[in-house]
């Protein structure tokens, strides 16, 4: 059975940039038995309550400003998957979680620029997901709960976001080393994904160190939780492990 994946998405340049994580994400695709469709939970579509897509092809959204002008010509037009779509809001309502269908969304780059780089033929049917940033990590992992008779199906189930995102403490230039406040609470997640302690995951922003300064916000969190919640248990390894911009963790997970 396909694993669930948390990917840290990096900046919009990942498609384009030299870096670790670019490879790792360009050689995981060719890793993992082929997926007959793919969920992708965005950090970038932030919605009141649970909504996917179901469009006939994905529009590539570019929902970031000032970047390189290669950047804006970067297509992903993976086809959509309807009936997908709808299976989730079923899967979804039997657990007490409403969700809506939007026809005519695409995908943002928090869904199309990891997915281009582990499967650039975009011929594998993508949803995306929502995220709720104001309802925090348990709601999401029981999204992802739902989820995730899916993977019975071949359904490969992504959330995407980033391992720790302070965009105001980068260093855009790189080249700085990692500071101690972004590695401890890496450090401290490592553990707790390895070791399956869900409940102190669940209440990372008050157990996990320097937590708040990590995630300012936590949206890009919470597609971690989704990832987790679709795992069955039974085993957490860790797919990948690099820094980008001096403070922004690349960590890749995988719940089997
Ligand atoms: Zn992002």
């Amino acid at each position: 059975m396909l694993p669930s994946l948390f990917l840290s998405h990096g900046s919009p340049t990942l498609a384009l940039d030299d870096v670790p994580a670019r490879d790792f994400l360009r050689a995981l695709g060719g890793d993992l038995p082929r997926p007959a469709a793919i969920i992708v939970a965005s950090a970038h579509w932030d919605s009141e309550m649970p909504m996917v897509n179901a469009p006939a092809i994905n529009e590539t959204i570019h929902d970031f400003y000032g970047f390189p002008p290669a950047l804006y010509q970067l297509r992903y037009p993976a086809p959509g998957a309807p009936a997908l779509a709808a299976r989730i809001t079923d899967l979804l309502a039997a657990e007490g979680l409403a969700c809506r269908i939007d026809e005519a969304r695409g995908l943002d780059h928090g869904a199309w620029v990891p997915l281009s780089l582990m499967y650039p033929a975009h011929d594998i049917p993508v949803v995306q997901l929502s995220v709720q940033s104001k309802l925090g990590a348990g709601h999401h992992y029981q999204l992802g709960k739902a989820l995730a008779p899916l993977r019975a199906e071949n359904v490969l189930i992504v959330g995407s976001g980033s391992f720790t995102h302070n965009l105001r403490e980068l260093d855009r230039q790189g080249g700085s080393a990692e500071p101690a406040w972004v590695s401890e609470f890496a450090s401290w997640m490592d553990a707790a994904l390895t070791e399956g302690r869900t409940c102190d995951l669940l209440s990372y922003r008050a157990r996990a160190p320097h937590a708040a300064r990590n995630h300012p916000t936590d949206e890009h969190l919470l597609p971690l939780f989704v990832a987790l919640g679709a795992g069955s248990g039974a085993g957490t390894a860790r797919l990948h492990s690099s820094t980008t911009f001096g403070a922004l963790r690349m960590d890749a997970y995988a719940f089997s």
